[in-house]
């Protein structure tokens, strides 16, 4: 599971970019969700403790840094997740993400109420991934996943 978002797992991240299974040993190919995230040594511990826990010793986990993981590799079910965990999910790169970083405020949903009457609070959110979002109809303020 992810250590920052625990309703997420590596595979709803979409971070497991291959696994090789030669005799006992077993390689994962994980990318990053971005460089220098702090989260992925815990993710990389986790995926091995795992592993050792279903008997498999001969372990390697390696990062793949390109292509850069982007918010379009997390899986619906993955993004339904965040939404029930109260975290608004990217949205889909190509109807509103803009490559620009900072550029202007995203149409996010309010994972409470749906509505789209939101304002960006701040850049950063609870940890560096995420912004902060407040709904202007039910006032909640939420975290929204920011796409990249
Ligand atoms: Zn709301």
């Amino acid at each position: 599971m992810d250590p920052e978002v625990p309703v997420l797992s590596v595979t709803d991240l979409g971070i497991i970019r291959d696994i090789l299974i030669e005799g006992d040993a077993v390689k994962v190919v994980i990318t990053p969700t971005y460089t220098g995230c702090p989260a992925m040594d815990m993710i990389s511990a986790n995926i091995r403790m795992e592993l050792l826990a279903h008997g498999i010793k001969n372990i390697e986990i390696r990062q793949m840094l390109a292509p850069a993981w982007t918010t379009d590799w997390m899986t619906e079910a993955g993004k339904q997740k965040l939404k029930e965990y109260g975290i608004a999910p990217p949205n889909p790169k190509q109807q509103i993400c803009r490559d620009e970083l900072f550029a202007a405020d995203e149409a996010v949903a309010c994972p409470l109420c749906n509505s789209f009457h939101t304002h960006r609070i701040s850049e950063f959110g609870s940890t560096a991934c995420k912004a902060l979002y407040q709904c202007d109809d039910c006032k909640e303020p939420f975290d929204y996943f920011k796409c990249h």
